[in-house]
């Protein structure tokens, strides 16, 4: 069977590094493995309307945005597929089909959905994309029939009632859609990464970020202003590692070379956590190797993004021929669908 990449990010902002860790860094990983027969990139406008009806001009601006960060980190329009949502209407006709197949109540049970309605203060007026956004999403991962999903861990449930969708459509239909598996970042501090204020999530929404491309100051600033064990007050007290964000954030970045080159009292970070929690070892010090590791890892992909910033008709041109690419193959599902459904009139 081909093995299919499907995954996105809503144009609601620009990217973080808590998007970096948590699917970015693994999508240019699985890319250039060369184990997948295709790759498709999604800017999911339509599904970030559906929280910000009001504001189009928002999503429009942040589309650009979203794929200069894609096209920085390393995704390459020539091996993964880059598209916008809304320019496959093809999408929106599949998910019409699958509502069918789905219970209100069963959308209710969804723990992101539910969190999500919590976050924006929907709960007495949830508009109904919003609260469909599953199925929609479910649609964007069979239009390509992909096989394999690499997103965050608050998209474990989105993954799972897509499953169920799948499954309930081949077996009232017969067997014509794939069935998706998550792919989740190996390295646990990546699974949900922390905001700067120690919030349970660096999201956008909540303003807790250090954005792909911040300009090194800015980083510096935001890291030296970090939350770390509240308890930690002198540099001789023994501190907590365990939820302190600083170690969180050295857990998902930092390497071995990256001891050797700013910190080469230390061999690796084991050892750094043990001086920590025996007391005698500055938030200081550690914000300050944080800061070299981060800085070392985001100034390549601040450069890439400064010289795409300038050939932004090429970047155009990417994001319309890749939409009209995932076009074709969505119309393929489309029309095996329909024909599935019955419904293939003429
Ligand atoms: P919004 O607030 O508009 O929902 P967001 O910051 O949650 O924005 P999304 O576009 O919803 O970003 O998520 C894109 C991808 O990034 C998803 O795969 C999601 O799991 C992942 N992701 C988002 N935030 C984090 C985080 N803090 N840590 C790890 N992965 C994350
Ligand atoms: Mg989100």
């Amino acid at each position: 069977m081909k093995q299919i990449i499907l995954t996105g990010d809503r144009p609601t902002g620009r990217l973080h590094v808590g998007h970096y860790v948590g699917s970015l860094k693994e999508r240019v990983r699985l890319q250039n493995s060369g184990k997948y027969d295709e790759i498709y990139i999604m800017i999911a406008d339509a599904q970030a309307l559906t929280d910000n009806a009001e504001h189009p001009e928002k999503v429009r601006d942040n589309i650009i945005q979203v794929a200069l960060d894609y096209l920085s980190c390393g995704l390459d329009p020539e091996k993964s597929t880059i598209f916008i949502q809304s320019m496959v209407p093809e999408l929106t006709e599949l998910s019409f089909y699958y509502m069918n197949l789905v219970t209100v109540s069963r959308l209710q049970r969804n723990p992101t959905v539910k969190s999500e309605i919590q976050m924006r203060n929907f709960e007495a007026s949830i508009p109904v994309g919003f609260f469909c956004y599953p199925i929609s999403q479910a649609a964007d991962i069979t239009a390509f029939k992909a096989t394999t999903v690499p997103v965050g861990e608050d998209q474990m449930p989105m993954i799972e009632q897509c499953r169920e969708i799948v499954h309930k459509f081949n077996s009232v239909y017969g067997e014509t859609l794939v069935e998706p598996q998550i792919l989740l970042p190996q390295n646990q501090a990546c699974l949900r990464l922390p905001g700067i204020d120690g919030k349970a999530k660096m999201s956008k929404s909540l303003g807790n970020c250090i954005y792909l491309s911040d300009e090194p100051e800015d980083i510096r600033k935001k890291i030296m202003s970090m939350f770390t064990d509240p308890n930690h007050l002198r540099v001789e007290d023994p501190g907590k590692v365990e939820g302190n964000p600083v170690f969180i954030y050295l857990d998902a970045f930092s390497r071995p070379e990256h001891f050797a080159e700013f910190l080469p009292d230390y061999n690796n970070l084991d050892e750094l956590k043990d001086h920590y929690r025996r007391g005698g070892l500055g938030d200081v010090k550690v914000k300050k190797f944080l800061n070299n590791v981060i800085q070392s890892e985001l100034a390549p992909i601040r450069e890439r993004r400064k010289e795409w910033e300038q050939r932004l008709p090429d970047v155009y041109d990417i994001l319309e021929e890749g939409s009209k690419r995932a076009k074709e193959t969505a119309a393929k599902t489309l029309a095996d669908v329909r024909h599935s459904m019955k419904i293939d009139y003429f």
